[in-house]
């Protein structure tokens, strides 16, 4: 697991699984956990990075409801979890699916963990909206299209953007299940003015990009989306893995015509 700091106040860790993405954020005496790595061990660890930071620990906040996404609580067993009223809702019309689908990635890698997942009462907050912190405020802005919830979060003082499962070095634009196209072509033009404003951009997946990456990477993205099927993949994203991703959206932009 890699720690890097980004602003007195924003810290992420990357996850060596998928290079998933948390990212820490302080303001004042409050302290938020944006996401989650994906092993027990970087999981465990997590409470003595915030603290090794100075960080007071408050609640957690999720950009959407995969579940790679939502181990947090596992670190912060009974802590607040904050979500987009649209993940709120993607949550309880599949109760129980994350901690499913964690317990089959565990099944399959052999991977042993002192709990289960247990997501309790999630706090549904308005997107478009805020989320206030210390004496400041987080930008909530909708980013569904990857699927059908989710919230991309600006840090305003420390002009960072982190927006979940969008505009990753690693990974091609992914549609899954309840995800569609146009969804997350107009994710990604809402996602553009702030790309354009930011020093640094935190995908879901992947290293941290500053502005310029992040717009070239955004433009690469609309221009495959907008091509499918017949899309070519980005070179740097063209692996078996994400070759097999592709096969999915080219499956899915048909199904959906
Ligand atoms: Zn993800």
């Amino acid at each position: 697991m890699r720690a890097v700091s980004l602003h007195p106040d924003v810290l992420v860790v990357t996850s060596r699984i998928w290079q998933t993405t948390c990212t820490v954020v302080r303001r004042g005496a409050e302290c938020f956990v944006i996401d989650s790595p994906v092993l027990p061990d970087e999981l465990e660890m997590l409470p003595a990075v915030l603290e090794h930071a100075g960080f007071r620990f408050s609640g957690l906040l999720a950009t959407h409801a995969d579940w790679d996404h939502l181990l947090a609580r596992l670190a912060f067993p009974g802590a607040p979890v904050g979500v987009a009223e649209t993940t709120a809702a993607r949550l309880a019309s599949e109760p129980g699916a994350a901690a499913r689908e964690l317990r089959a990635f565990d099944d399959e890698h052999y991977v042993s963990r002192p709990a289960p997942l247990s997501l309790g009462q999630v706090q549904a907050l308005p997107v478009p909206g805020h989320c206030e912190i210390g004496d400041a405020e987080i930008e909530l802005h909708p980013a569904d299209g990857h699927t059908a919830d989710g919230m991309a979060l600006w840090i305003g003082w420390a002009d960072t953007l982190v927006c979940g499962d969008y505009l990753s070095p690693v990974e091609i634009p992914m549609i899954s299940d309840g995800g569609s196209r146009a969804a997350y072509l107009a994710t990604l033009r809402r996602l553009e003015p702030l790309v354009g404003a930011a020093e640094h951009v935190v995908p879901g997946h992947g290293e941290v990009l500053d502005g310029v990456r992040a717009m070239a990477i955004l433009r690469e993205d609309v221009a495959y989306l907008e091509a499918l099927p017949e899309a070519q993949l980005p070179i740097a994203r063209r692996s078996a893995a994400q070759r097999a991703i592709h096969a999915e959206n080219v499956a899915r932009v048909a199904a959906a015509v």
